[in-house]
């Protein structure tokens, strides 16, 4: 696409809306970049905007920025609702979200990973696989580099790996994968998307443009997932940890079997396996499918599986002292989550949770609780609504702490020989730390100081 001549209205001066004004100067478009939040750039930042020309707007949205332009590119932690964005829709200007800018821009063919958990490992662990096949593999998007300048440097004999959460795919026209997985859809954002079903039809977005001789990976496990091969136009690959599948991969005696019109070839075995618990197997079959799918040899398959040792914060192990292992996994941001790293352990269980509270129903969680952990620790904004969903079922020891110090110090104390400390607080981290990273580095300091 030829971009000179155009004006870009880039709405979200973060990692996404920075790295697609980059991308789009560099394409010869004049770039505006606004934010309605007052924005501090570091010096290398505002050297490098004033550098490509282009001009930052911040703290304020006023309706004559669309005046002169020709495009709206919306970073994807902003509403389609704000008031800038139904106006230029009124005005007739197109919008659309980063990752529709970076299909533009890619002359590879791209991989997408998308689901409410298990995009980060997955799409680590499908970078992981196509390195060791000696692909050129750029990754980018949801994982903390910006798709459209992965895009850019991504040659015609590369991939283009890209986790995508449903607020990148709400927001796309022609955006197209050569190969898409979805993991899974369970409430989470609800407040932006509203409802279940426009949560449901973003994700389905990965998939909404494919052709023929595409491929998605869907769960066959999932029901709402596996409803979705209906509206799939490129060829469906499916996972189960339950039954055998015709395409795809699936689990069965402890063995993961990737499987093309019906013939299954065995790929690795859990004891080569090191990332723990079935959403884990989860991840890996929907990798094993797809890299299978696209002609990567078993052995490579295998290797790269058995060389990853998970990404940090999800379900990572730190350290074991007196007998107890610690584990951070700081990225539980909802129950879902939390209900996995639950189901993961055989060892009895002192849990860390709570945080900014995403109100969700906890009923299914704290049953869970109740039978598998043995000590609760409460912390965070979320604390008092999670007691009391806690005492209703009947959870037996519960505790609350009012620092993370506090919570490490507690759960060393209480935990025995054999024990497992986890801290997966099924809630955001907002109302302690700016990141779930800073939460997770934070217990695991306090972790390796004991
Ligand atoms: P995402 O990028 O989608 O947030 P991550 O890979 O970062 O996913 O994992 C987030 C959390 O979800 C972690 O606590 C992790 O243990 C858990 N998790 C990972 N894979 C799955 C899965 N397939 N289903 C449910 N939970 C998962």
């Amino acid at each position: 696409m030829d971009y000179s001549g155009s004006h870009v209205l880039v709405l979200g001066a973060g990692l996404s809306g920075i790295g697609v004004a980059h991308t789009l100067a560099k394409l010869g478009a004049t770039v505006t970049l606004n934010d309605y939040k007052q924005i501090d750039f570091d010096q290398t930042e505002s050297q490098r905007l004033a550098k490509s020309h282009i001009e930052v707007i911040t703290g304020q949205q006023d309706f004559v920025l669309l005046d002169t332009a020709t495009r709206v590119v919306v970073s994807p932690g902003i509403s389609l609702e704000i008031p800038i964005i139904q106006e230029a829709k009124k005005r007739n200007i197109p919008v659309v979200g980063e990752v529709e800018i970076a299909y533009e821009v890619s002359k590879a063919p791209i991989l997408g990973v998308t689901g409410t958990n298990g995009k980060t490992t997955t799409t680590s662990l499908l970078a992981e696989v196509l390195k060791e096949a000696k692909w050129d593999v750029y990754v980018g998007g949801n994982i903390g580099y910006s798709l459209s300048e992965q895009a850019l440097a991504v040659p015609e004999t590369g991939v283009l790996v890209a986790e995508l959460s449903s607020y990148q795919l709400e927001s796309i026209d022609k955006f197209r994968t050569k190969g898409a997985i979805l993991l899974n859809v369970t409430p989470d954002h609800l407040l932006r998307h509203k409802t279940m079903e426009r949560y449901q039809e973003a994700k389905e977005n990965i998939f909404r443009n494919q052709e023929l001789g595409d491929w998605t990976v869907l769960n066959f496990d999932s029901p709402i997932v596996a409803d979705m091969a209906k509206r799939v136009k490129g060829h469906v690959l499916g996972i189960s940890q339950e039954r055998s599948v015709t395409d795809g991969a699936y689990f069965e005696n402890n063995t993961c079997y990737a499987v093309m019109q019906g013939k299954a070839v065995p790929i690795i075995t859990t004891k080569d396996i090191h990332i723990p618990g079935s959403h884990n197997i989860e991840n890996i079959l929907s990798v094993i499918a797809l890299t299978y799918a696209l002609g990567v040899d078993v052995e490579d398959i295998h290797q790269a599986i058995a060389k990853f040792h998970g990404v940090a914060h999800r379900l990572e192990r730190i350290r074991t002292l007196h007998g107890v292992t610690y584990y951070n996994d700081s990225k539980a941001t909802n129950t879902d989550s939390t209900i996995k790293a639950l189901e993961s352990f055989n060892s009895p269980l002192v849990l860390i949770a709570g945080g900014k509270d995403k109100m969700t129903d906890l009923e299914e969680m704290m049953e869970l609780v109740k039978t598998n952990v043995k000590e609760l620790i409460l912390i965070g904004e979320a604390a008092q609504r999670f007691a009391e969903a806690a005492v209703k079922v009947g959870v037996p020891h519960i505790h609350r702490c009012e620092s993370m110090e506090e919570a490490v110090s507690l759960s060393a104390r209480i935990a025995a020989d054999g024990d497992v400390v986890l801290l997966s607080p099924a809630c955001a981290s907002f109302d302690w730390y700016a990141r779930f990273e800073d939460r997770g580095d934070h217990f695991r300091r306090l972790v390796e100081r004991l």
